[in-house]
């Protein structure tokens, strides 16, 4: 970034100073081309207010007066050159030909700026014609713009040299300048305090520190949920060791070796849905996998998890009972197989002996309502916003022994949002739950 701008800064620099070399040299130019013009209609109306008499000879003495300071050329009205104090007359052509010639002949005065490309000089002309017809003519010699340019090339390059210079320390403080408050910025990201010095960037650094925050929440989810995934694992994988190792060394009676069978079976089964639900978890987090949506009907789905549910309920002594009406979405049928059995399952395991269980599925206009309530347990107030985190239980040795993961309702949150739906939580403790999704 800092090379960037000091390429930019380094360019508008060069720009700037060329555009300026060529303007301030033209200024120059032309001010100095009008100060010579000046300076010669000034010793034009000088000498040829000395000229009073109409006779030649006594004129062309008159003129030698003035030949050290100017060039000067008298011509006759028919262009023939009668005096000229730099050159043979003999050998000099007609003038009437000449630009500054035909103005004073029309006009009374006339000038011309003539260049010699070969001399880099330009010669000023400056003609006034008396009433008898002569012209009297006063040239001057300057150096034109070439010239200009390369008498003073190597002081220009020198100060365009040291500007740039100039130009660059600047750039080079300027730039640090600007980047210090935004690099000191990056090293606070951590200080919730902490404020970016210019209120331009703002809304810029709210957002890098939402990201940011987001990013270390979501790494510490990570890091504690392979933790939680590790604890959950080990347990039932010690029990399993513990019993196989007592029945390999002989040590368990018959009776024995028929409970710790019963007690491997039970914790292989835990470690299975536990793996399960991981396996789901990370499915859902993989967006990728599960855009398949379709039109599906969630009153058919609901009646499928009451077969299945049924059974659960029988054995915990809990009333299931179902309300529905077709109702069709556009959703992930297995996912929402999943979230109503999640939701149902819940509702019976946290429920009291001859509880109730009811399942709702209503049509809201587009949408499709699930709506589980029970009358369970229920769920304290302090518990309500952590039980949809993972592996996060109210009562972990029911949770366990019911054969819960703590992972059902983190699916059930993330299908919702995978379904951009909304959930709702009503629960009153000792008296019951009620979950609303609306899809
Ligand atoms: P688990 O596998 O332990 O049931 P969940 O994620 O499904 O995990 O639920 C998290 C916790 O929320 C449960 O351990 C339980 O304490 C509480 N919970 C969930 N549903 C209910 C309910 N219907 N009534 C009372 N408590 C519930």
């Amino acid at each position: 970034m800092k090379r960037r701008i000091y390429g930019h800064f380094i360019i508008i620099a060069l720009t700037i100073i060329a555009v300026l070399v060529v303007l301030l040299t033209g200024i120059f130019y032309n001010l100095s081309k009008n100060q010579v013009m000046d300076s010669l209609k000034v010793e034009a109306n000088m000498i040829s207010g000395s000229l009073i008499t109409d006779n030649l000879n006594q004129n062309i003495q008159v003129l030698d007066r003035y030949q050290d300071i100017v060039r000067i050329t008298l011509i006759d009205s028919d262009g023939t050159v009668l005096y000229d104090n730099e050159a043979d007359v003999n050998t000099m052509e007609n003038h009437l030909g000449r630009l500054e010639v035909m103005e004073a002949i029309a006009q009374g005065t006339g000038e011309a700026i003539r260049t010699s490309d070969t001399l880099n000089k330009d010669t000023f002309y400056y003609a006034v014609a008396f009433p008898n017809g002569y012209i009297l003519r006063v040239a001057r010699d300057a150096y034109n713009l070439r010239a200009f340019y390369q008498r003073t090339i190597v002081p220009i390059l020198l100060t365009v040299a040291g500007i740039l210079l100039l130009c660059l320390v600047l750039t080079v403080f300027m730039t640090r300048a600007i980047l210090r408050p935004i690099e000191d910025y990056s090293k606070n990201l951590e200080k919730p305090d902490y404020r970016v010095a210019y209120k331009e960037l703002v809304p810029f650094a709210d957002t890098i520190r939402a990201q940011h925050a987001a990013i270390l929440k979501s790494a510490k989810m990570r890091q504690d949920f392979t933790a939680n995934v590790s604890h959950e694992l080990k347990t039932p994988l010690t029990s399993i060791s513990g019993y196989a190792e007592m029945m390999e060394n002989g040590m368990a009676s018959d009776q024995e070796i028929l409970h710790f069978s019963k007690e491997i079976h039970k914790n292989a089964t835990r470690l299975l849905t536990l793996i399960n639900d991981i396996i789901k978890l990370s499915e859902l987090d993989n967006i990728e996998c599960v855009l398949s949506f379709e039109m599906v009907d969630v009153n058919a789905i609901a009646k499928r998890c009451i077969e299945d549910l049924s059974v659960n309920a029988k054995k915990n002594h809990v009333n299931f009972k179902y309300q529905g009406e077709s109702c069709l979405i556009r959703a992930n049928a297995e996912m929402i197989t999943e979230l109503i059995y999640n939701l149902c399952d819940n509702a019976i395991r946290y429920n009291k002996e001859n509880g109730n269980v009811l399942l709702s599925i209503q049509q809201l206009e587009h949408n499709a309502q699930i709506r589980v309530a029970d009358t369970g347990i229920g769920i304290a107030d302090h518990h309500r916003d952590r039980i949809f985190e993972r592996f996060y239980r109210v009562d972990k040795s029911r949770s366990t022994q019911t054969g819960g993961t703590g992972l059902g309702l983190a699916i059930v949150k993330h299908i919702v949002n995978l379904h951009e739906g909304k959930l709702t939580l009503e629960s009153e403790e000792r008296k019951g739950t009620t979950i609303v999704v609306t899809l």
